[in-house]
């Protein structure tokens, strides 16, 4: 099984936490698609002998395509992959976007899931991160979507801002957890460089995020998700029972996919591969038959990096099982290693698997690090 990754690189403005690629301008968007389909048709021996269980249009924002164009890529992809019955099709959207003339259309296409960037349902929180939409878009374009049949939803939302208090955190969680929303996705706010926001705080005209805060914030957050029934299955994603993610549990789960469009990524179990993060010359490389990617081979050693990193942070955890795979005493090691953690209450050792515990997802990070190989 393998997924397919699609990158559409358009925002009707910037968010300014954000250093995802993007561009503001929508002019190169038909011959960007006219490029995606290409790019969709010659790598399609990449996937040969896989069948493809789901497909994510990411972004940038793809709720900006109309249902038509998104038809039409769905054809190319139907003409060039094995697809599996029971299809996870993703899309996406900005709450301003989702229209009920919008959502309308989109019923007639395959589309079967919504991830819905919503942030945050308060207006002051909206403006500091200048999202697009305000708060009364983020309410009712949730509404619409399931009104036009939409169920499977997730949402997005980002805590640790300066502008959300304890209360409002909470406020914002149980809004979702009114709407029926069978999966939350949940980011601190971080400053990333090269952001309106970096320069922001470096001007001291925004304040800079404060670490206790948001350790408060995702505390808050462990406590409410539990509290109405809902699954940590990774560390920044929640779920009513069952409702895992496809897309991106294969991600964490190691399976294959392929990544389509300017910046997308793609991994093939030993190899990553990135596309150039430009549109114009994504679009001229495709045109002219040249190279847009680059590619690592990964070492053994990146392998089991990458292994520690994704699968601690989910609730299936690391096997140590699994571990022998890398030869010499790499099991031996890592035991050695994660029960430090275990006797610090920070993981716990069930059978052969390790996980973290409430206390430990919140140092997460350090722990990820101290378990990789050097
Ligand atoms: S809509 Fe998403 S991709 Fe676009 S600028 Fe905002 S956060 Fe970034």
């Amino acid at each position: 099984m393998a997924g397919i990754y699609i990158h559409i690189p358009f925002c009707k403005q910037a968010c300014h936490y954000c250093n995802f690629h993007f561009s503001t301008s929508l002019k190169q968007k038909d011959i960007l698609l006219e490029a995606i389909h290409k790019e969709l048709k010659v790598r399609k021996e990449e996937l040969a002998g896989q069948t493809v269980e789901t497909v994510y249009w990411g972004g940038g924002t793809p709720s900006l395509l109309s249902a038509a164009e998104i038809s039409e890529m769905w054809d190319v992809i139907t003409k060039n992959y094995t697809l599996k019955d029971d299809l996870e099709l993703t899309l996406e959207a900005n709450p301003d976007d989702l229209t009920p003339a919008y959502l309308n259309a989109l019923i007639k296409t395959p589309i079967n899931r919504f991830s819905i960037g919503i942030q945050s349902f308060f207006d002051e929180d909206l403006a500091f991160m200048n999202r697009a939409h305000n708060a009364s878009h983020a309410y009712t374009c949730i509404q619409a979507a399931q009104d036009a049949g939409f169920d499977n939803l997730t949402i997005d939302l980002i805590y640790g801002t300066p502008t959300t208090s304890h209360e409002r955190w909470k406020a914002n969680l149980n809004k979702a957890f009114e709407l029926s929303i069978p999966h939350i996705s949940c980011y601190a706010l971080t400053v990333e460089p090269k952001t309106a926001l970096a320069h922001f705080v470096k001007t001291g005209k925004a304040a800079n995020i404060d670490d206790d805060h948001t350790a408060e914030q995702f505390e808050i957050l462990l406590s409410e998700m539990e509290r109405n029934g809902y699954e940590q299955y990774e560390i920044s994603n929640f779920c009513l029972p069952n409702k895992y993610a496809k897309h991106n549990s294969n991600y964490w789960t190691g399976k294959h996919y392929l990544g389509i469009g300017p910046a997308a990524h793609s991994f093939n179990g030993r190899t990553r591969r990135w596309n150039i993060a430009n549109n114009a010359q994504y679009i001229n490389a495709l045109k002219n038959d040249t190279t847009y990617w680059e590619t690592e081979v990964l070492t053994a050693e990146n392998q089991f990096n990458e292994y520690i990193m994704t699968a601690l942070r989910t609730k299936w955890g690391v096997s140590a099982r699994h571990l022998e795979g890398w030869g010499g005493n790499t099991r031996t090691w890592f035991e050695k290693e994660a029960m430090i953690f275990v006797r610090q209450g920070l993981m716990t050792k069930r059978g052969e698997v390790y996980t973290l515990t409430a206390k430990g997802k919140i140092v997460s990070d350090s722990i990820i690090a101290d378990l990789f190989l050097d």
